[in-house]
């Protein structure tokens, strides 16, 4: 049936690893994303997959012969897929590698993640058709999607520099806002921060300047997709956003999760992917059978939120959302075609955000911009905290898991980010 599975998706595979066989690990034989670690914050780094509640060193077992990600993302496909067999091979019950291998696994808990890749450049998309209707409506309730958004995938270059590993934590953001009763801006602490739940596409094999990638070729340059929150002052953008786009509101904090899932762990969750009945239909260099037959990825999505008083109160972090990545209207090689389409070179570990992906009914939005109805409706939560935006000390928690029947069910891990209190205003 689908082209891509091979024997490393086969859910009958066992590992000798036994934490890679409990029902809720994240991170089965099936799964094996890539990540960067060390013993210690100031230690070597080291290339891992992570495999249940461990972490397997690949240099140690001679699976590379580099401590940088982005050498091993340039690889051609083919060779990491041979390289992702070996992995599997090596790990899964009855192998020989076991006595040896043993000696190179690590508990996750022991080590330190670093962000997986070194991030060049990282644009953001706008993909979740839901989310960009949503916030139109709270702009333009008769016209709340623009008259590209069904032809273009709309996107804007970031900012690399501030993206930090999961675990990030930040200072609420100064920014110059402007409330709708006063005369001039005041630089102040944001006073309308957000989160926005996002999936990130690792970019693997670049293209040469001037090299558009064909829609054809385009997965063959994604190496894997992680969480990405997106935080973003939203009194800040609402001040800033025209004529140029987003620009302090979000830049000045990104949180990616550590592990890199591979698109090739991701096969036994495509789907199609079409349009609505009604939609135009996507310009030809944006189509292709492929991308019709298989180019949706079922990503089960969800925030949870976990405030300073639930710590204190010993309570754990309380769900606000789910969504699913199914419900974006472009896919991932739409994204890497359009980017490329006038030349522009994209290189490994690029980052492409997917842009928020909210849900169709309201309940299922990917931020509070929408949850909260642009500050209008707080959310009320069960310990009888009350949120419109996020407050000083909230977490925020990304979880993403992609379930199949006939499959084992794969997890992306966490992406946490907390925020802390403002600096001093200057
Ligand atoms: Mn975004």
């Amino acid at each position: 049936m689908n082209a891509l599975l091979n024997a490393t998706h086969d859910p009958q595979l066992r590992s000798w690893v036994a934490s890679a066989n409990e029902a809720g690990t994240d991170f089965p034989i099936q799964n094996l994303p890539f990540g960067t670690y060390s013993q210690g914050p100031q230690g070597a780094r080291k290339i891992g997959v992570a495999i249940g509640d461990k972490v397997l060193d690949l240099r140690a077992a001679a699976l590379v012969d580099t401590g940088d990600m982005n050498e091993l993302m340039a690889q051609s496909p083919a060779k990491l897929s041979a390289l992702r067999a070996s992995i599997s091979q090596g790990l899964a019950e009855g192998s020989t590698k076991q006595a040896e291998w043993a000696g190179f696994l690590t508990s996750q808990s022991e080590v330190t993640l670093h962000l997986p890749c070194r991030i060049g450049d990282y644009t953001d998309f706008y993909t979740g058709i839901h989310h960009a209707t949503t916030v139109g409506k709270l702009f333009r309730p008769d016209a709340p999607l623009l008259p590209n958004y069904k032809w273009v995938p709309i996107g804007y270059h970031g900012r690399a520099s501030s993206i930090g590993v999961s675990g990030q934590t930040f200072h609420r953001p100064l920014g110059q806002t402007k409330g709708p009763n006063e005369e001039v801006p005041v630089l102040r602490p944001t006073h309308r921060l957000d989160y926005e739940l996002e999936l990130g596409v690792l970019v693997g094999q670049g293209n040469a300047l001037g090299e558009p990638i064909a829609i054809g070729q385009a997965e063959s340059h994604a190496f894997g997709m992680v969480l990405l929150n997106d935080w973003s002052a939203r009194d800040v953008q609402a001040w800033e956003y025209q004529p140029l786009g987003p620009f302090l509101a979000k830049n000045f904090a990104s949180t990616i999760s550590p592990w890199i899932v591979t698109l090739e762990a991701l096969a036994p969750f495509r789907a199609p992917f079409a349009h609505p009945e009604g939609d135009p239909q996507p310009l030809p260099y944006l189509d292709s059978p492929a991308n019709r037959q298989q180019g949706g990825i079922g990503v089960a999505l969800e925030v949870w939120l976990h405030t300073q008083a639930m710590r204190d109160a010993g309570l754990g972090p309380e769900r606000l959302s789910q969504s699913n990545f199914l419900d974006a209207y472009w896919t991932v090689a739409q994204m890497l075609t359009h980017h490329t389409v006038n030349g522009c070179n994209l290189q490994p570990g690029d980052l492409l955000g997917s842009g928020t992906l909210s849900g169709p009914q309201a309940e299922q939005a990917g931020s509070l911009l929408e949850l909260s109805l642009g500050g209008k409706n707080a959310l009320k939560l069960a310990n009888g905290e009350t949120r419109t935006f996020l407050e000083d000390g909230d977490a925020v928690i990304l979880r993403a898991s992609c379930e199949r029947s006939g499959f084992r069910r794969i997890g992306f891990g966490e992406c946490r980010g907390q925020v802390l209190p403002a600096r001093a205003t200057q």
